[in-house]
This record gives C-alpha cells, structure tokens and sequence, in this order.
C-alpha cells in the first residue's frame, strides 16, 4: 500500500531522516518508538507531505506522490493524520469538525455528511457532544473527537503522532481504546507512541528509529523481549527500568514521585500497585534518613554518593521490582541500629514479597518485590 524507498529529509545543515526504506502493506498495525529526536515525527509528515522530504520515493498503491504531475490533494486524502495536540478547529462545534471536511474536500451533501459524522461519534463514544465545542471537551474527548474526523475524510491509513502524549494520565486509555478498536476492525496504522505495553498488544510490527534511520524492526515480541542490536537493547532496558538519584534528605519528592508515576502510568499499574509502589520507597527512604542517627545518616549518604534507587517492571509476570544502593558506609538500610520506631520495617514486610539487603561491591543494598 505504501512504499517508503531511500527516503531522506535535511532541515538545512541538518540531517534529521538519512535513509529510510519501509513498506506498509494493507490492515498492518505498525508502532514506531524510539529516543526523542530521531525523527520519528518528522518520518510521518514526510509520508503524507506536510514536509517535503529531501529525497527518495514515496508511492501510495504505486503512484508516486512526490511526482507533482500526480493529483496532491487526493493522495493526501488517503492518508489521515492524527497529531499529539488534536488540533481540532476551535471555532466549530464537534459535528462541524467533522463535517466540514467532507462537505468541502470529498464533495459530499450535508445530510450524508452529518449522518456519517453521528456515526463515527458512536463509534468513539461521543454521540451526545455534537453540539459541544471543543475547548468544553477534556484532552481525552477533543483526541477521541480528532479520531472521527480523520476517518470522516474516509482514509485508507491513519498516522497517529503520539496521540497520548499530552494527556492527563487518566485520559490515555480512553483514546488507546478507540485505537484499538479501529484495529480490530482492520483500520491500516502507523502510530508513534510511548505507551510499551500498548504497542506490544496492538502492534503487528514494531519500527524501533535511532538517529534518523529504521534501526530495527520486527513482531512486537522480537523487538521487546529479543532484542538484537545494541541501541535497541538499551532502549527496551530503558523504558523497563527507572531509575533515580538522590543526593541527601533535600532531595525533590514532587519530582520523584512524578517520575514514579509516570512510570507507573506507562504500564498501566493499577491503583493498588501504586499506592504500594509510593509507599515502599517512601518508607525505605525512611529508613535510609530518619532512622536511628538522622544526621549522622545524611551526612554519610550525601558524603558517598547517594542513594540509587531503581525501580523495574516485568511484563510477562507483572512483578515490580525496586532496589535501593547506598555506600557501605551507611552500614545498614533495613536495619539501624538506634531504631526510632519500627513502623517502616512493618508497612514494607507488609506490601512486599521478598525483601533483603545484601552487601557487594562496596555498596548497600535492599531489593524488594512488591505483592
Ligand atoms: P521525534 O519525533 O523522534 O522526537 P522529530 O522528528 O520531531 O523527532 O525531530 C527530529 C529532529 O529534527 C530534531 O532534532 C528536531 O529539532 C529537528 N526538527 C524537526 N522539525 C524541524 C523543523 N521544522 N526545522 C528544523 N529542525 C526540525
Ligand atoms: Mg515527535
């Protein structure tokens, strides 16, 4: 259906697309991940020409879009866009949106363009918005409502750029389940998206981009679980890990926990195993700060290094794994000797499934599994 060939794109000096071959064939799910700012972005406007690629070949069911005898406007129509910030248009109500387009580019009549409009407002749960403008609509609903309106210009494929990305965490799954829906009902997709697990269910093949070329790709399992390349390797450990400094009892917990959280959003960790997530490394850092010698621990910890924490999530079995490091001069985490209270020890043997602390290379170290 699309036949990417040697495709590059230059922002001046800039190389930013080097050298790209891909073919999408029709109803493929394709999920393009990758580091910030290798391209992947600019690789989807390239495909439908909101940029124009410095070179290579783009063919749409064999016709060359980049060809300027070929009719533009129509190729275009093929291909529907759906980007990170809805980019609805503010002043017209829902159903215009979605009319609009129709009744102007496809030539429809405004009956039949209404009539399919309510259609696909069914279709992504919005049928009683229609006379709502968007800026009365929360993020989830105006991305749910930028969905309709793409397919209202009845397109052959969709490219999503991070179509979760500015969302309110608790807004994400509501636009994925319109994704995936469209999925199953065979929509041809290219989405560039941050969200593992749902590239994972949804995708059938996995692009992994790294400085502007396709780096690897293959199934979802090939490209999560095995790995071949090193970049990828290290990517796929990134996103399952998160780790975190922290340098002495200053440290920003806004900023901790946010981190945390959106850690714990990306997996799609429950309530549950949040509040247990939060609650243990609070508690260890408890331990780590307040217990027994509360200066004399912080001057030890901020004087060797810190605290490591590191924090992994394993996606077959769902278990959540947190460690904490500090130098072997703290002597203990789990165990000061002055004890204050030993409520800490009690909420994490509480929550967790195994807990140790263990000596090794110089360093101190509790590692927990949570329930
Ligand atoms: P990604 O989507 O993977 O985060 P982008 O495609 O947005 O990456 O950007 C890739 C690189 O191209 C970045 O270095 C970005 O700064 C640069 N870039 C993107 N768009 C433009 C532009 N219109 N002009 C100049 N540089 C750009
Ligand atoms: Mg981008």
């Amino acid at each position: 259906m699309i036949k990417v060939e040697q495709l590059s794109k230059k922002f001046g000096e800039l190389t930013v697309l080097k050298e790209i071959n891909i073919e999408i064939k029709k109803g493929e799910i394709i999920s393009i991940i990758g580091p910030s700012g290798t391209g992947k972005s600019t690789f989807l406007r390239c495909l439908n020409l909101l940029e124009k690629p410095s070179g290579g070949k783009i063919f749409i069911d064999e016709v060359d879009i980049m060809d300027t005898k070929n009719d533009l406007n129509h190729l275009r129509q093929k291909m529907g866009m759906v980007f990170q910030n809805f980019n609805l248009f503010e002043h017209l109500s829902v159903i215009d949106n979605l009319t609009i387009g129709p009744i102007k580019l496809l030539n429809k009549d405004k009956k039949e363009a209404v009539a399919k409009a309510r259609e696909l407002l069914q279709l992504v749960g919005l049928a009683a918005k229609e006379d709502a403008f968007p800026d009365e609509l929360s993020g989830g609903q105006q991305q749910r409502v930028a969905i309709a309106r793409c397919l209202s210009m009845e397109p052959e494929i969709i490219l999503f750029d991070e179509p979760t990305s500015a969302l309110d965490p608790t807004m994400v799954s509501e636009v994925l389940g319109v994704i995936r829906r469209l999925a199953s009902n065979g929509m041809t997709m290219a989405i560039v998206t941050h969200e593992m697990k749902f590239a994972r269910d949804v995708s059938t093949r996995v692009l992994y981009m790294d400085e502007g070329i396709i780096y690897e790709e293959g199934t979802p399992e090939q490209i999560f679980d095995h790995p071949q390349k090193e970049k990828t390797i290290s990517f796929i450990r990134r996103i399952r890990n998160f780790s975190y400094h922290i340098a002495d009892n200053l440290y920003d917990f806004y900023d901790l926990r946010a981190g945390i959280e959106n850690f714990a959003n990306k997996h799609f960790f429950g309530p549950k195993e949040i509040n247990n997530l939060n609650l243990a490394v609070e508690e260890t850092l408890q331990l780590c700060f307040v217990e027994g010698n509360a200066a004399e621990r912080n001057r030890i910890i901020r004087d060797h290094g810190g605290i490591e924490i590191m924090l992994s999530f394993a996606e077959q079995t769902r278990a959540i794994s947190l460690s904490f490091a500090a130098d072997e001069a703290l002597g203990t985490i789990l165990n000061p000797v002055e004890e204050t209270d030993g409520l800490s020890r009690i909420i994490l043997s509480g929550i967790t499934e195994q807990l140790e602390e263990t000596l090794s290379d110089g360093k101190v170290m509790v590692t927990m599994t949570l329930k």
